[in-house]
């Protein structure tokens, strides 16, 4: 390993209604059935869930209740990949069904524009109601998500990072702009002030929206908080960093109480039946594997390994488990598939494919996981020589089958060279690197790695990758880096994200903060 960052049939395609309706007239019957309800979607994402926390994923110290009877009750994937590691990216492919070098999204001071189509649009545009509850500032209004929802709860209260003389009392409208300096101003000032919402008032705020859309057919995203790390300027780093890992089991469970919460008040309303709920998450989240902590550093699984179950009650077998590997990408296709929203031009627009076909066992192909990732905040990696470095990465990977193909390159600004590295609040601090020389930025590039891992011998728990393979299995390394290659081709875009030198030049001086 190379990379050392820490860092059915026809009857079931016939809506429940019409359904009814032919029972009720082969039977005879003339009495009055009672309203079937009718269809909806519910779309749960806890952020910085990673999967192999959970009871349900193999877990043997999880104390997560509520969300293993869900899986019990639904279908299980076992392989689902997020496509870009922070919030904001892997939620906006989410909701536009575009992998991030598509959608464009793949800096934190991007904005989704207008033009782009999502999920709630299409929804809405079919008479559906629309709503979303917000936990995190990273998918505030200003992002541009709110396309397409009626309702757009993105009220925050809490500070993400706690410092102790500077109390968190203000309300920040957040800005994204291109302009690099005003962003950080305000993203930073959110950070300290109001940057997330109680789990507990993400499902008060769901509930009370269902209670008021429950007659309709609707489509609700509810995203919770959950064990995403909370920082203490004042303490010494190194307890920040066996805090966070410490506390990640124990807020899991707290927000595990709360989906709990959220699933019961479905079943109370009488929604259970004819709604369609799915859970997953935008990311997973490094708890010390390789030295590491966090998340939107790297494309190792702790990071791009997340839950999925999906739970519908007629359609979907209870206890199910599906080992093929999937994708956020299927999400979008997978809720038009359940609302029957049949429109070839618009499946034609999306890489994704719906989880249907595998859930009932009518799908054989293999699908393959793109993992795109750009980090700005300068990083450690080593090229193939096994060299090091110090800059901002271009990390590509590809997940098929049982192998995962990683690939890193190395962007300016970059350091060669130097001895440790020094750990600060929010990361690693390039300056911290004794010895290591600035390279002219056109010799960045040079540098590189690509490595192979066969994560099937992962087991249920996320360690890592294991052994890099590459030296070993050169064909299949070499195979899966020209279907990389094709695929980025394909997906095209990622050269939109190159910065302007000028934005390099800010960026440089902001010490830009990363993700959340
Ligand atoms: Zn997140």
């Amino acid at each position: 390993m190379r990379l050392t960052s820490p860092t059915t049939s026809n009857l079931w395609s016939m809506p429940l209604a019409m359904l009814l309706s032919v029972v009720g007239m082969v039977s005879g019957c003339t009495s009055e059935a009672p309203e079937p309800r009718p269809f909806s979607i519910i779309f749960i994402s806890v952020d910085t869930l990673r999967s192999d926390r959970l009871g349900a994923y193999g877990y043997a110290k999880a104390k997560t209740p509520s969300i293993d009877q869900f899986a019990k009750e639904g279908a299980l994937f076992e392989n689902m990949y997020c496509d870009v590691p922070w919030t904001t990216a892997s939620m906006t492919s989410v909701m536009t069904g575009l992998y991030s070098t598509e959608h464009g999204l793949q800096a934190p001071w991007l904005k989704l524009p207008d033009a782009q189509l999502t999920v709630a649009e299409i929804f809405r545009e079919r008479g559906y109601r629309t709503g979303a509850v917000i936990g995190i500032f990273s998918l505030d209004a200003a992002y541009g998500l709110d396309q397409g929802f009626d309702y757009y709860d993105d009220d925050f209260s809490l500070p993400a990072i706690v410092h102790p003389d500077q109390p968190a009392d203000k309300h920040i409208d957040l800005e994204v702009t291109e302009d690099l300096q005003a962003y950080a101003r305000l993203a930073e000032a959110k950070v300290y002030n109001d940057a997330y919402k109680k789990d507990s008032d993400v499902t008060d705020s769901a509930l009370a929206w269902l209670g008021d859309n429950k007659n309709e057919s609707f489509f609700l995203w509810a995203h919770y908080f959950g064990p995403h790390e909370r920082l203490m300027f004042g303490k010494d780093l190194a307890d920040n960093r066996i805090r966070i890992i410490a506390d990640y089991d124990r807020e899991l469970t707290d927000a595990d109480t709360e989906i709990g919460r959220l699933l019961d008040g479905i079943d109370s309303l009488g929604l259970r039946e004819n709604t369609l709920v799915i859970l997953s998450a935008d990311h997973g989240q490094t708890l010390g594997e390789r030295g590491a902590i966090g998340h939107g550093r790297d494309l190792l699984e702790p990071e791009v390994r997340i839950p999925l179950i999906v739970r519908y009650p007629s359609r979907v077998e209870a206890g199910l488990r599906v080992p093929q590997v999937v994708r956020s990408v299927d999400l979008l296709p997978t809720f038009l598939d359940y609302a029957q929203i049949d429109d070839r031009d618009l499946a034609d627009r999306f890489p994704g494919r719906s989880v249907r076909a595998l859930i009932e066992g009518e799908e054989t192909a293999e699908r393959l996981a793109y993992m795109d990732l750009h980090v700005v905040m300068p990083t450690l990696m080593d090229d193939d020589e096994g060299e090091h470095f110090f800059g901002a990465v271009h990390y590509q990977a590809l997940r098929k089958g049982k192998w995962k193909l990683v690939t890193g390159d190395l962007r300016a600004p970059c350091t060669k060279g130097g001895g440790e590295v020094e750990w600060t609040m929010l990361g690693l601090d390039p300056k911290g690197r004794e010895g290591a020389v600035s390279l002219p930025d056109e010799e960045c590039p040079q540098h590189g790695f690509t490595s192979l891992f066969d994560v099937s011998q992962n087991g249920p728990r996320l360690a890592g990758e294991g052994k890099d393979v590459r030296s070993s299995h050169p064909e299949i390394a070499e195979s899966l880096s020209k279907t990389l290659e094709e695929l980025a081709a394909n997906k095209g875009q990622a050269d939109r994200f190159e910065l302007t030198p000028d934005q390099e030049r800010r960026l440089k001086s902001l010490g830009y903060l990363q993700d959340e």
